[in-house]
């Protein structure tokens, strides 16, 4: 059959994506990049943010309207609140996903498939498709600890299920002999890796860059409630020359009041501490974070603080959420902000943080090091990345995906670095 993957959302979304090509070429199907030839249609959805919720179910509508034969999949469909707005169509729980070929079979069929199942799927070592033949991204567990009260993801994905040690090792060691340069490690929260088995991730870091080769690897997203407990493992483990020193830790607000009404289990001043201690240790490391600006019980005094916390801690990226209800979650009942206010806070914030995120790049012009090409964009632009996981743009002739190239930082933009190429090294 041809097949065509539609994908919203996350890196673990992106790479179940991957996971099902992979699967569905196994089993002899055809993948397809456009819609007319394609035999059934995969909706790989997201549920994180509410614009990104809108847009698929929207086109959603719109391939049902064609007549096109549709799989939904993803977390969208794990909610059950929004399995009528499927109506009609085939959809397969996330749990599912491994038997992908065969429900793509029963559907061009004709038949319509609606399976969950509640025995969670190891993601490590199955095949994929890799997008960028140079990064792997290996989701190392599904679902987190906390029971954060804005959070839909958490009503799809349930409890931390780390998946086998074994089997990411194996994965990571099959990428570095495909000639992959990166390593991604994904999750909703890789802080709570191995909690369920006895391990963490500071272990599972240390074991991955015992694997023989010349490659980095890159932590993804951990809540400071998880790194605060292995931070002592995890800084040692970040010595490691093939870690990328960048970490992504999400603190969501500056203000302990409505940390606790988001159930976030830390704290602003935990946080704080986290990035001084890595900053002490790396202090060319690149900390991002994330945060939710108009929570409900956000007062203007609860927004200072983020700004506060904000100037203090100087993080290199910022994401910025203007809260959204979503359905099912706890801070959905509680009384709204009005949207001006949110709107008005969030421009406020977005200023700030563009400020900040521009004063930290710029003191990496004159910069002049090691970059590994990994990004190419369409129009012909490279973007390579440092031992900090910075982006830097290069526009040079000759350059190819996975090159080390010797660059020297020319300029700053808030989002990214402008280099370049020095001296061709390998
Ligand atoms: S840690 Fe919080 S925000 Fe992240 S997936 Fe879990 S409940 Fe959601």
């Amino acid at each position: 059959m041809k097949v065509l993957i539609k994908t919203w959302g996350c890196a673990a979304s992106q790479s179940d994506s991957e996971i099902m090509a992979g699967l569905l070429a196994r089993a002899g199907h055809e993948l397809v990049k456009d819609e007319t030839s394609a035999d059934v249609i995969i909706a790989n959805t997201c549920t994180v943010k509410h614009r990104v919720e809108i847009d698929e179910l929207k086109e959603i509508e719109k391939l049902k309207q064609k007549g096109k034969k549709i799989i939904a999949t993803g977390c969208l469909v794990q909610d059950k609140q929004h399995l009528n707005k499927l109506n009609g169509i085939s959809y397969i729980g996330l749990n599912s996903e491994g038997e992908i070929a065969k429900y793509v079979d029963e559907v061009a069929r004709g038949e319509v498939v609606q399976v969950f199942s509640d025995k969670k799927l190891d993601r490590a070592a199955l095949p994929r498709i890799r997008k960028n033949p140079v990064v792997e991204t290996i989701q190392i567990l599904q679902g987190c600890m906390s029971n954060c009260t804005f959070c839909a993801t958490k009503l799809a994905k349930g409890n931390t299920y780390s998946f086998s040690e074994a089997r990411i090792l194996a994965q990571a060691e099959s990428a570095v002999r495909d000639g992959c340069k990166e390593i991604w490690l994904t999750s909703q929260d890789n802080g709570t890796y191995g909690i369920d088995r006895g391990t963490n991730i500071a272990n599972l870091l240390g074991k991955i860059c015992a694997i023989h080769g010349k490659f980095f690897v890159r932590n993804g997203m951990a809540n400071p409630q998880w790194i605060k407990m292995f931070q002592k493992e995890l800084i040692a483990a970040y010595k490691n020359e093939k870690v990328f020193k960048f970490l992504h830790i999400p603190v969501q607000s500056g203000s302990d009041r409505v940390l606790k009404d988001m159930r976030r289990g830390h704290s602003a001043k935990d946080f704080k501490k986290i990035v001084e201690a890595f900053r002490e240790v790396f202090p060319k490391i690149t900390i991002a974070t994330d945060i939710i600006c108009g929570f409900p019980s956000e007062t203007e005094k609860d927004f200072e603080k983020t700004l506060k916390l904000i100037k203090e801690t100087k993080p290199d990226m910022i994401n910025i959420s203007q809260f959204w209800p979503r359905p099912g979650t706890n801070a959905a009942e509680m009384k709204q902000l009005r949207g001006d206010v949110k709107k008005a806070r969030s421009r406020q914030l977005t200023k700030l943080c563009d400020e900040i995120t521009m004063e930290q790049n710029k003191k990496w012009i004159g910069w002049q090091g090691q970059a590994l090409v990994d990004e190419k964009n369409d129009d012909g632009t490279f973007v390579a990345r440092n031992a900090s996981y910075k982006p830097i743009l290069l526009k040079a002739e000759g350059l190819k995906l996975g090159d080390i190239r010797n660059v020297k930082i020319i300029s700053a933009k808030e989002k990214y670095l402008i280099g370049i190429v020095q001296l061709l090294l390998e």
